[in-house]
């Protein structure tokens, strides 16, 4: 063991816990197939087209990337509806997420308000920042505390977060819901919109305030490949911002942080619409299925808008998790989100999404 000190706000950093992976469970329960249900990633995997576009560049990987991948920013620009200027394209969103941290709130000065039960990335960034995490309670039955955010807010708040469709209640505020909020916050607070499964929300003009972008003068938005686009391996994300914000957040990042073929994969993605719109088909039709399927075996689910449900059963979770993992099926246990009588499980294919189904029946009902 050796000595070094770190800065006093990594001394006791809780690591961040993914999901448990299918190889992790292969070994342990010596099962030979095994169906994840538990990263909200893509039922259909990567999109023929995109995987061509990747072994198309193999080629180039040893060229360093251009820096901000403007090609990738514009087609992005082109397919919101919004100037080129006000895309800031990531590795996953994760990293913009880590930059408006980091390039926005001052250390020790600011705070950054957030609702219970989120993502963990939120926290741990304010913690690295140096920055007050306020976490204002979630209303009834997981509600979004948009009103009581608002409220928390304070003239050294930098960034009010709100991930719509949510993480892990698949719950999504209305464009009316934002805009109220957006309105109320304090000069120089961001509305940072986590987007990440906006994709899967129904009708989109519902729940996005970005067609309205040049209205709402203080919101961000954050997008990810990883999701509908099924490219979590590759990270790939995206901010829209204001343009000004966006330009100078782009002078103060670390450069090349998107891969050449993450860019081709980016840019192959945008043009797939069949693979896109199968994925949409296939992600509703799955969430109605569970919505349905849920009740009958005695859960209680809660209406999503997103690519997963969330919902509690009537046995003890810890429980549920290891006998479905006994029959190798994977989800979401939600103990580290602080919800440790919920699960979440994401939409597969038909057949993975009516196999989990019948075993939860049996770990429910014998
Ligand atoms: C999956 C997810 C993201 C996307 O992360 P990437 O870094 O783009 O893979 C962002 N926010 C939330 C809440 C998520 O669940």
């Amino acid at each position: 063991m050796s000595n070094f000190s770190v800065r006093p706000e990594i001394e006791d950093f809780a690591p961040y816990v993914p999901g448990m992976t299918i190889e992790q469970i292969q070994d342990m329960y010596g099962l030979s197939t095994v169906i994840k249900l538990a990263s909200n990633e893509n039922p259909l995997g990567t999109s023929p087209v995109v995987r061509k576009a990747i072994a198309r560049n193999a080629a180039r990987a040893f060229r360093y990337p251009e820096n901000h991948s403007p090609r990738l920013a514009a087609a992005i620009a082109r397919s919101v509806g919004v100037p080129e200027e006000c895309i800031l394209v990531g590795n996953g969103s994760d990293e913009i997420i880590d930059m408006l941290f980091r390039m926005k709130a001052v250390p020790g000065r600011d705070n950054v308000v957030c609702y219970g039960n989120s993502f963990a990335m939120y926290h741990m960034c304010a913690k690295l920042c140096g920055l007050e995490y306020r976490e204002v309670p979630r209303g009834e039955d997981c509600a979004l505390p948009l009103e009581a955010m608002a409220e928390a807010a304070d003239g050294h708040t930098a960034m009010v977060i709100v991930t719509s469709p949510d993480n892990p209640t698949g719950l999504a505020a209305t464009v009316d819901d934002l805009s109220l909020l957006s309105g109320t916050l304090p000069e120089d607070c961001l509305l940072v919109l986590d987007e990440a499964y906006i994709d899967f929300a129904w009708p989109p003009e519902a729940y996005t305030p970005v067609q309205a972008f040049d209205s709402f003068g203080n919101v961000v938005a954050l997008r990810t490949f990883s999701k509908a686009y099924g490219l979590g391996g590759l990270r790939l994300g995206y901010g829209i911002l204001p343009a000004d914000l966006a330009a100078r957040m782009k002078n103060a990042r670390i450069p090349f942080t998107v891969n050449i073929l993450a860019e081709a994969a980016g840019l192959a993605a945008l043009e797939d619409e069949v693979f896109y719109n199968e994925t949409l088909a296939l992600v509703m039709r799955g969430r109605e299925y569970f919505s349905k399927e849920l009740p009958k075996l005695g859960c209680r689910v809660w209406p999503s808008q997103s690519n997963f449900v969330m919902f509690e059963s009537p046995r003890d979770t810890a429980e549920v998790f290891e006998e479905l993992l006994k029959r190798g099926i994977i989800i979401r246990p939600l103990k580290s989100f602080g919800l440790p009588r919920c699960m979440r499980v994401n939409v597969g294919t038909d057949k993975e999404n009516e196999t989990f189904i019948r075993a939860l029946g049996e770990v429910l009902n014998g």
